[in-house]
């Protein structure tokens, strides 16, 4: 198992096909620090969701190596892997239960006070006092009875609630207004502050702001650097 994470994440020559044939991740070899922001960026089908699956041990790959703090994925076991690991996707994992259960998903035991701090942090306290019920309400399958922000905003909050060593962010491509916009932006410091985060960036407040950019093309990072360099 894993013991306290440091958060340095290491690929190493790493490959992976999902078909045996066509590359999806080619000889990708980065280091990020502890507490380093790193943003994916490049088209679609360049390989970034694949390169965090792969983290994620969604994946194993083909060849190479993938470290935490040293230590090779291989030999660790999913669920510790998996407690290091938060990860807040475009279309967020929400159950239909209630607000509640799908917080606690991250912490099991949170109470609703460290639930409710939680929601305030990420910018959701608003949105959840409106809800009929509170923390008792049931959003509906995947969340639909959420807009696509608030979605996202509540799990930004369970990413907090968890507070994983290291992040995995999928930020959303949908136009979002100004007030929106900024909510969400401040959510994401907020989780970001002080864990490794992986983000696939869209938004260029967000690539601004990373520490290092890994540009991908067909599966290899064609170009790495600070937005300064590049
Ligand atoms: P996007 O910006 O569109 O999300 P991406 O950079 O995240 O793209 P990936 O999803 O990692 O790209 O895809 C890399 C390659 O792997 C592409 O050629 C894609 O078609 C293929 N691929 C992705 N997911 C699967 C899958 N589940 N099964 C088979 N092939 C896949
Ligand atoms: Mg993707």
């Amino acid at each position: 198992a894993l013991g306290k994470v440091a958060g340095e994440v290491a690929f190493d020559d790493v490959s992976f096909s999902y078909d045996g044939r066509k590359p999806a991740v080619l000889d990708v070899s980065f280091t990020a620090r502890p507490g380093e922001t790193i943003a994916l960026v490049g088209s679609t089908g360049s390989g970034k969701s694949t390169t965090l699956a792969l983290l994620h041990r969604t994946f194993d790959p083909q060849s190479g190596r993938i470290l935490i703090d040293g230590t090779d994925l291989r030999d660790v076991t999913l669920t510790s892997l998996r407690r290091a690991i938060g990860v807040v996707f475009q279309e967020p994992m929400l159950f239909a239960r209630s607000i509640r259960e799908n917080m606690q998903a991250g912490k099991p035991d949170a109470t609703d006070a460290e639930i409710y701090a939680a929601l305030e942090r990420a910018q959701a306290s608003d949105f959840i006092a409106r809800q009929p019920e509170g923390l008792d309400t049931v959003v509906g399958e995947r969340g639909r009875s959420l807009s696509g922000g608030e979605r996202q905003r509540l799990s930004i909050a369970r990413a907090l609630l968890k507070d994983p060593p290291i992040l995995i962010l999928d930020e959303a491509t949908s136009a979002l207004d100004a007030a929106t916009e900024s909510k969400l932006q401040k959510a994401l410091s907020e989780v970001m502050k002080g864990r490794t985060t992986f983000v696939i960036a869209h938004r260029l407040a967000t690539i601004r702001e990373a520490g290092r950019i890994l540009v991908f093309n067909k599966g290899s990072i064609i170009e790495a650097g600070s937005f300064d360099e590049l």
